[in-house]
């Protein structure tokens, strides 16, 4: 008998049809002798409406208040998965954010998970309940509701599956697997059987929203076999038809081969910022970046250029597209203290991201990236290198050219 955390996302919830669908799984789980929970979004696009609703009514909303409407679309899927659970012969209840808790910090609509009490629910697990969890919702040192940031349900399954100590977290979805990067916009992407966390985390940080990168983290840190597959396929979970995000140790004693490029990442929510004629001396880089980072603004790429008349130079750097305004208005105020010249910004750009632990072991691989986008005649604006990783931005116009061709080079397309 295992214990096991199933996550149905938006769409595997998106009407009373899947929901039911949801319920069989689920029960065909029990069946087989698992203890289970489940965690679930809300159905697709009810957040978005409801954050839709928040900015027709505020310009700047209380973030307190928007977590309160947001978080709400969860507890819809609860209460109408257990109740076509129990329709079903099969005991089950929901629970709301509050009541189990799951605490985090106060930072509203990107709160962290602190701490899951799961001592009553696995009481009711123990005695054959099923419960049911919404994603998405926390509960704040304050005591007022708190969300996890757009994708967060599968943080919170993540973490369930760690605080129960669970053997697996099976994440529900559209499609049957990670691919070797979205099969929305490459056809031949295929299908990964398991890939590393370390890959998994760059691939979520850098664009493939298939896992929200906070749910890798957790289960990096915690070790939660993640598992990602579908829930329109007719493979139950058990059966491990899906995606395994594993130990890099788990893949190598199996003598998978690992090819150097595993997948192919993108993102669109990117902003490029330049800051023209900064001061070149000691400081410089802290003073424009701390008042950043003081904001909660992440900054990502970052390319200073030698002065050439060792007096200025310029500094380019890129911050999700939805904190850009707030961004330059920090930079802005700082400007009559460093004395650059000013602030340019940049809202047509992606950023492109070839990802691999192979890449560790191998050289040459940057070298084929930037020929590759060479022979396309896209242009590279800035880039950044992890020791797994290697990121190029590019103009937005040239994202999906710049996606298949890299996946053509690395040898990853599907036969
Ligand atoms: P859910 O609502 O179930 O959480 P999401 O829309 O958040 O589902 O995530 C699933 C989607 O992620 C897929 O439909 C796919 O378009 C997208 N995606 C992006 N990159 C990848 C990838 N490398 N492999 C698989 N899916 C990906
Ligand atoms: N419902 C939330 C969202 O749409 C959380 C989730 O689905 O993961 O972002
Ligand atoms: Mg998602």
């Amino acid at each position: 008998m295992a214990r096991i955390v199933l996550k149905f996302g938006g769409t595997s919830v998106g009407d009373i049809e899947r929901i039911k669908n949801a319920a069989r799984k689920i029960k065909a789980e029990v069946a087989r002798g698992n203890e289970v929970a489940v965690v679930v979004s809300a159905m697709s696009g009810a957040t978005n409406q409801l954050v839709k609703w928040v900015s027709e009514v505020s310009d700047l909303p209380d973030p307190r208040e928007y977590d309160v409407v947001v978080a709400t679309g969860e507890q819809v899927t609860v209460g109408l998965l257990a109740l076509v659970l129990q329709q079903e012969g099969v005991k089950a209840r929901s629970w709301v954010s509050w009541q189990i808790p799951i605490r985090t910090d106060g930072a509203h609509a990107k709160a962290r998970i602190i701490d899951i009490d799961t001592t009553e629910m696995a009481r009711t697990m123990t005695a054959g309940e099923v419960p049911i969890v919404p994603g998405f919702q926390g509960l704040s040192p304050e005591g007022r509701i708190t969300t996890l940031g757009r994708g967060g349900s599968d943080t919170s399954a993540v973490a369930l599956a760690a605080a129960l100590k669970a053997e697996r977290c099976d994440i529900y979805t559209d499609v049957d697997g990670v691919y070797t990067t979205d099969p929305r916009i490459v056809e031949k992407a295929q299908k990964i059987d398991r890939v590393t966390y370390e890959e998994m985390l760059e691939m979520a940080s850098q664009g493939s929203k298939v896992l929200q990168t906070r749910s890798v983290e957790l289960a990096m840190n915690h070790h939660v076999r993640v598992q990602v597959l579908s829930s329109f396929d007719a493979a139950l979970g058990s059966d491990l038809p899906g995606t395994l995000v594993v130990d890099e140790d788990e893949i190598m004693a199996q003598g998978l081969e690992k090819s150097v490029v595993s997948g192919i990442a993108f993102s669109k929510d990117e902003a490029k910022v330049t800051v023209t004629h900064v001061p070149d001396r000691p400081g410089v880089a802290a003073a424009i970046f701390g008042p950043l980072a003081a904001a909660n603004i992440n900054v990502d790429m970052i390319v200073q250029n030698v002065s050439l008349d060792g007096s200025s130079t310029d500094i380019t750097f890129t911050v999700p597209r939805a904190d850009l305004v707030r961004a330059v208005q920090e930079l802005e105020q700082a400007k009559a203290d460093l004395k650059f010249a000013e602030v340019q910004s940049d809202i047509n750009v992606a950023k492109v991201s070839v990802i691999g632990v192979g890449m560790r072991s191998h050289a040459g691989v940057a070298l084929k990236m930037f020929e590759t986008l060479a022979a396309k005649g896209i242009n590279i604006q800035v880039i950044s290198t992890s020791e797994i990783k290697i990121s190029v931005l590019v103009a937005a116009e040239y994202t999906e050219l710049a996606v298949r061709a890299l996946h053509t080079a690395y040898d990853l397309d599907a036969a």
